[in-house]
């Protein structure tokens, strides 16, 4: 099963959802997709050349290629381990569809084949978007021009200090609203943004909350839990914007709510404010999707005292993704993937949920982009149902191909689309 092409799509949703797609000489097409970064497909385009006429069985040979000529770029994360991460991804569906097997025979077999999905509910509004560099916009098939609309949020902050949407205070009952009608679409467990512009905030900078802001945070939450009862697991995100004091008081406030964890409340970069709150939080702490390598979760677990960890296979690979969860299993420590994907990069996924026996529950961050379920071929009925993927030895590879005609009417116009001119 030699390579002979690789080739790049992008589809503008809530991110830039970038699909690789490897054309083999048996006529075997693998699908993958990496988790955005900026000149992420003209990095897979410089990578390509070590691929081509390559036996694209040799997956973990070729990923270690891979990494070792992008080591000077990115030798710990980045934009390279986002590329090699869709290539990846592409050969495993490509080299199980050759034998003939779906994805997860390939890491062991299955744990369970059903797969439990959360929804991730953002600030309780609907469809936001974001750029590759984690800006603002309006994606071009929703805007009155037809094209992009990007907002610089830099600017913006340099000139208006607080956007207006931080002097209106986030309200209680928009969350629970919101909560009560995701759990109706069938999903057990949710989680919610609680970072949030607001009133209250003193310093934009200094990551210090203030009372009041922790009480407006403990009062979204409580509203949340009396929306969707005991029955439903709650997790709240801070996207690494707080220290690790304002961190700690902040779930202790949220304690009596019973969260399932409490996500990235301390810069990612360092460990040692990881530890001091994992030391005196009661509420558990996962963190990951910002991380690689099993040497990078060895590190959050054994020094940062990490309660659950949150890998994102669109940015670790799915073989470097098994090794962190076999190291987290260890230590008897969950994993709850991180996963902002398309349908490609969420099956591919799921199938390797399938394979942790210390799984949780895995992402899914599209509940919002009306054609997500469209964008796959090859399944009967929806992808995630009653909030679980269903995975059968029927279908080989991921279990779906790429519609690539409906992706291409959600295309990112100034990037490559596959071969097409
Ligand atoms: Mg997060």
């Amino acid at each position: 099963m030699k390579i002979r092409d690789i080739q790049t799509a992008v589809i503008e949703a809530n991110y830039d959802w970038t699909i690789v797609k490897v054309l083999t000489d048996e006529d075997i097409v693998g699908y993958g997709e990496c988790f955005v970064a900026p000149g992420l497909t003209r990095t897979i385009g410089e990578l390509k050349p070590i691929l081509i006429g390559q036996d694209g069985r040799n997956i973990d040979k070729l990923c270690r290629l891979l990494r070792e000529a992008g080591i000077t770029a990115g030798p710990v994360g980045g934009t390279i381990f986002h590329a090699i991460a869709g290539i990846e991804t592409a050969l495993w569906d490509a080299y199980s569809k050759w034998l003939g097997v779906p994805l997860f025979r390939l890491f062991g077999g299955a744990f369970r084949t059903q797969i439990r999905i959360y929804a991730d509910c953002h600030a309780g509004e609907g469809l936001s978007s974001l750029s590759a560099i984690c800006t603002p916009r309006i994606p071009w098939w929703m805007s009155e021009t037809g094209e992009t609309v990007r907002f610089d949020e830099i600017h913006m902050r340099a000139h208006g200090g607080l956007s207006e949407e931080a002097k209106e205070l986030p309200n209680p009952s928009a969350y629970a609203k919101r909560a009560k009608q995701v759990k109706e679409m069938g999903y057990t467990a949710l989680k919610f943004d609680v970072d949030i512009p607001n009133p209250y905030m003193r310093d934009e900078f200094n990551r210090c909350l203030d009372n009041r802001e922790i009480d407006l945070i403990a009062s979204l939450v409580e509203a949340v839990r009396n929306a969707v009862g005991k029955d439903t697991d709650i997790a709240i995100d801070c996207h690494w914007r707080f220290s690790s004091e304002s961190a700690i008081r902040l779930a202790e406030a949220i304690a009596p709510y019973r969260l399932l964890w409490l996500e990235d409340p301390v810069p990612p970069d360092s460990v040692e404010a990881l530890e001091r709150v994992t030391d005196y939080s009661p509420v558990p702490i996962a963190t990951g999707e910002n991380h690689y390598t099993r040497q990078h979760f060895h590190d959050l677990i054994v020094h940062g005292g990490v309660h659950i960890v949150s890998p994102d296979f669109q940015k670790t690979g799915l073989l470097e993704g098994k090794r962190i969860a076999d190291l987290a299993e260890t230590f008897t420590v969950p994993v709850a993937p991180h996963n902002i994907s398309s349908p490609i990069g969420t099956m591919a996924s799921a199938h390797l949920c399938a394979t942790i026996p210390n799984f949780l529950v895995l992402e899914h961050h599209g509940i919002d982009v009306p054609f997500w379920e469209e964008l796959a071929i090859g399944w009967d009925g929806q992808i995630i149902r009653n909030g679980y993927i269903e995975l059968s030895d029927e279908k080989p590879g991921i279990g779906i191909e790429l519609n690539e005609e409906i992706a291409y009417q959600y295309r990112r116009k100034d990037e490559p689309f596959f071969d097409r001119v």
